[in-house]
């Protein structure tokens, strides 16, 4: 507890007279941390602080980097300006060393502030020099985060278009020009690589890598690419939203957990530009800060995410994973969060066009490209309009080419009233893509109305393909069952197919093999949503424990359960899209 001597020992207290004192002692947390451990952490919800013994640093997290911004010493407070303004913490505040603070919540702070005038006076002033000032929260914010990479290469070669949307993905900031850019050697620092060298990437070390894969690029980056065990009690294989929630309940639960993820976190919300419905976010968040926050909730957790790595084979007789490059992974559960895949148009010439005009999905590092062009949209989903309404303040136009005669049947309700106030949003039914044109990059489309069989041709900046997606099952063994499109069936449909061979029933997210479970859109079943694979991702941990209880022999280790055998094919999925 902290005495009211300790309370006078700080100078924002030093006026209150001992009954205060003596209030304030009741009702003040008496926090002791280790070097490390946060008081409080970024985004949290606002509390006023005074440091008693040790000292804690203000850190931001810049990049997936931490800034330190100062330190409070004893007697110094921390925790003025969200307390002042009603805001979370927009920076966090960690222990530099072994540390002593007292936490006061909003209502208590509150509660003193109005009787002791000169308190509140004292933490509003605080508050003001903190906001403002080159060294305060001002300046921060006028500081653009320094890049970590710089890329130089052309507008419409694959590969550079690939590189950006995987920094992008990965939340690392970065700036990129195209080499006949005047300034270009200026902005490169040096004369830039040849021609046939670009796309190059420079990193903030000064590394620079020529034609990059993207792993050497997450490598220089510092993105864990490498795992650090051989065997962990949950492998989850994606870091889709269902992965990054199985990562974070897993971590926070005490379980030794490792996510490999294929290309960058986030999965398919990462692709999405404004997720409307999702619970808490009462005026829509961007898939990217989902994602960002996820990946830095799960980081902090303890859990273990490698990206640009794949797992090729899954032996469930071992519980071994092959990763890419030859690594196994041993794993006392396995938690399949693959998601789905982008399905693509089998028109000549896409394959060619992909990445220089033609995209799957949208990223929003396309945006620049689609700057002050007509663009395209094939599809009718929400995804679809999504991507309408991001790409709407970038092209000067965007049509949505929609297979059907209303966007309505498709699409939410809300995207269809919000596409209707864009005035440079037009909507093109019963019209299908017949043909792509363009020598290095797209020109134009040959668009194909079925109503009056017309087929016209259009000049186009950039076709976004958002026309539904398919299972990433392929990979998977054949004694965990799938429907016929490939979804994994768990639970009562998994137990249905007769492929159970175990006294007690499946958990409701368990594969026909036990101890593998499989969560969010890979997952049959008729939800795709980020909210569906959120929550799935949070339950598989809880069948992991129960799994891992039940099945635990003396040493904690699962007793050899027998495997289901053949692959089962079922009955076809509906599934929503989102
Ligand atoms: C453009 C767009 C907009 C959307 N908008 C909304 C919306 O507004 N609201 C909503 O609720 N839903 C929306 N959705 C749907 C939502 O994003 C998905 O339902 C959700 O992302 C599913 O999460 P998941 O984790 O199951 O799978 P995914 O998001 O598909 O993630 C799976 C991950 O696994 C990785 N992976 C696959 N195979 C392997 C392997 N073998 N090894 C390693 N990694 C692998 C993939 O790279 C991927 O990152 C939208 C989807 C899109 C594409």
């Amino acid at each position: 507890m902290v005495t009211t001597e300790e309370i006078g020992g700080v100078g924002l207290f030093a006026s209150l007279d001992p009954t205060q004192r003596e209030q304030l002692s009741r009702a003040a947390a008496d926090v002791s941390l280790v070097a490390g451990e946060y008081a409080a952490h970024e985004r949290e919800e606002p509390a006023l602080f005074a440091v008693l013994e040790g000292r804690i640093e203000p850190v931001r997290l810049v990049d997936g980097i931490e800034r330190v911004l100062g330190e409070r010493q004893p007697g110094d407070v921390f925790g003025e300006v969200p307390i002042v303004l009603g805001t979370v913490f927009p920076v966090g505040f960690r222990a530099a060393e072994a540390s002593r603070v007292m936490r006061i919540e909003a209502p208590d702070y509150h509660a003193l502030a109005a009787v002791v005038p000169d308190v509140a006076k004292e933490v509003g002033r605080l508050a003001a020099h903190r906001m403002g000032g080159s060294r305060g929260l001002q300046g921060l914010a006028a500081e653009p985060p320094p890049p970590r990479a710089i890329v130089v290469g052309h507008r419409w070669d694959a590969s550079c278009s690939e590189l950006r949307r995987f920094l992008d993905r990965n939340q690392v900031t970065f700036k990129w020009f195209t080499p006949d850019t005047p300034d270009a050697a200026e902005r490169w620092g040096g004369s830039l690589p040849p021609e046939a060298d670009l796309p190059a990437i420079r990193v903030v070390d000064g590394k620079t890598v020529i034609r990059p894969r993207l792993r050497r690029v997450a490598e220089l980056l510092g993105l864990g690419t490498e795992p650090l065990a051989a065997e962990y009690d949950v492998v989850v294989v994606g870091a889709g939203p269902a992965g990054l929630a199985a990562a974070v309940y897993g971590a926070s639960e005490g379980l030794k957990t490792i996510v490999v993820e294929r290309e960058a976190p986030g999965g398919q919300a990462g692709a999405s530009a404004r997720i409307e419905n999702y619970l808490g976010f009462p005026s829509g968040v961007s898939g990217y800060e989902l994602a960002s926050r996820a990946l830095q909730q799960a980081r902090r957790l303890g859990a273990e995410i490698l990206v640009t790595r794949s797992i090729l084979r899954l032996d469930t007789a071992t519980r071994q994973l092959h990763l890419d490059g030859g690594d196994i992974l041993r794993a006392r559960t396995i938690i399949l969060a693959c998601g789905v895949a982008w399905r693509s148009l089998a028109i000549d010439g896409f394959d060619r066009l992909a990445g220089k005009g033609i995209s799957y999905g949208a990223a929003r590092s396309e945006a620049r490209n689609a700057h002050g062009l007509d663009i395209h949209i094939v599809g009718a989903g929400n995804s679809a309009g999504q991507a309408a309404m991001f790409f709407s303040t970038h092209a000067r136009s965007v049509t949505i080419l929609c297979r059907g005669d209303r966007l309505d049947k498709s699409m939410s309700r809300y995207l269809v009233d919000q596409i209707a106030t864009r005035p440079n949003i037009r909507t093109r039914v019963r019209t299908v893509v017949a043909a792509v044109h363009g020598d290095a990059s797209l020109e134009a489309i040959d668009v194909h109305n079925s109503g009056t069989g017309k087929t016209t041709r259009l000049e186009s900046g950039g076709l976004f393909i958002f026309i539904g997606a398919d299972a990433e099952t392929s990979w998977l063994p054949p004694d965990i069952a799938l429907d016929h499109d490939g979804f994994v069936l768990t639970g009562s449909d998994m137990r249905a197919t007769g492929r159970w061979r175990l006294d007690r029933d499946p958990y409701l997210l368990e594969t026909s093999v036990p101890g593998i479970f499989a969560c969010g859109d890979v997952r049959y079943g008729p939800v795709k949503r980020v909210a569906a694979a959120v929550g799935e991702g949070s339950m598989a941990i809880a069948f992991v424990h129960q799994y891992l209880r039940d099945a635990g022999g003396p040493d904690g280790k699962p007793r050899a359960e027998p495997a289901a055998e053949g692959s089962v094919r079922q009955r076809p999925v509906a599934a929503l899209g989102d």
